[in-house]
């Protein structure tokens, strides 16, 4: 598995399982799958209301444990220093681990700034303490990122974002990519551009004819192409699957090579449309459902 450096020198698989809207009940499975499978990172949230699921498919593994990457993310509801010391305390309690990989803050709240910066300081607080090896943010735009750099002290090791060809971010991969802040694709083979209930059908960016003629010229998968697509470009992608043939094929990237034509038909796809919520939306009234007690 390639794996990514982060701006304080820990390594990160670059591609791992995602677990957004996996439901508890099949979120072992899915996890235990992707173990005995390879990957070696997994991506959930403790919005997602599926960590301890994760943590439980982490300890029945019978393979090396120290070698799994854990990333989880702090819903806004928690934001401010106490509140995320302590939602640190919740999530690793239900994943059942001391020490967490990669935290990071789900999204900025933008008419809230202030508690968001206090939420960052306390994750900057559990690094500090080894509580956590790298903290990170998501979602966050350059403005953002620019006041959070200007206001703390740690730069964020990862930034995760929506990012399939049709919503690239470019400014914002750029703005990571001179501060070393590694960006990693949410729904990197598209999933938000079939998901019902986001707006108009927009279409599937795995039914598009590019991604599906490369799929073709290399004997692999739209999936496959679009995954490829990200790690070659730097970026560290998280795909979600409940099912063992998705998930096989998902983490089965590592043997081609796009061209550089490639990368720029795909580059190409860019349609300016977001599939997830508008980041100067995401307010406490709107979003900030409690997470439960451990
Ligand atoms: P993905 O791009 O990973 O797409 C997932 C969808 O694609 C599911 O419907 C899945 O269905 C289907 N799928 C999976 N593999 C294949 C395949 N090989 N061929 C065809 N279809 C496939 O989207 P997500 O939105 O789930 O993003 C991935 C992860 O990113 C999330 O799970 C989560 O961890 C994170 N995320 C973070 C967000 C944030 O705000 N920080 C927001 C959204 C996601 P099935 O399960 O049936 O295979």
């Amino acid at each position: 598995m390639q794996s990514l450096t982060l701006n304080n020198g820990i390594h990160m698989p670059a591609l791992g399982l995602g677990v957004f809207q996996t439901p508890p009940q099949e979120t072992r499975s899915a996890v235990t799958a992707a173990l005995e499978l390879g990957y070696r990172h997994i991506d959930t949230a403790a919005a997602y209301g599926n960590e301890r699921e994760v943590g439980q498919a982490i300890r029945d593994f019978e393979g090396p444990r120290d070698d799994i990457f854990i990333e989880t993310k702090i819903w806004i509801s928690d934001y401010g220093y106490d509140q995320t010391l302590h939602a640190f305390d919740k999530s690793a309690a239900k994943l059942g681990v001391d020490q967490i990989d990669l935290l990071i803050l789900h999204q900025a709240l933008p008419s809230e700034f202030d508690q968001t910066l206090a939420a960052y300081r306390a994750l900057e607080r559990l690094l500090a303490d080894g509580r956590v090896r790298a903290i990170g943010v998501s979602n966050f735009m350059v403005d953002h990122l620019t006041t959070l750099l200007d206001a703390t002290t740690v730069v964020p090791a990862v930034n995760q974002l929506e990012i399939h060809p049709y919503f690239q971010q470019r400014a914002v991969l750029d703005f990571g990519a001179k501060h070393h802040i590694v960006s990693q694709a949410w729904s990197p083979i598209g999933g938000i551009t079939f998901y019902p209930g986001y707006g108009e059908n927009r279409g599937s960016v795995l039914q598009d004819p590019a991604v599906t003629r490369i799929a073709e010229t290399h004997g692999k998968s739209p999936a496959q192409v679009l995954l490829r697509w990200g790690i070659q470009q730097g970026r560290s992608v998280i795909p979600k699957s409940t099912r063992r043939e998705r998930i096989a094929e998902n983490i089965d990237v590592f043997d081609f090579e796009l061209t550089a034509g490639e990368l720029a038909a795909l580059d190409a796809l860019e349609t300016g449309r977001r599939g997830g919520p508008e980041p100067e939306a995401v307010t406490l009234a709107a979003y900030g459902r409690a997470i439960p007690e451990a």
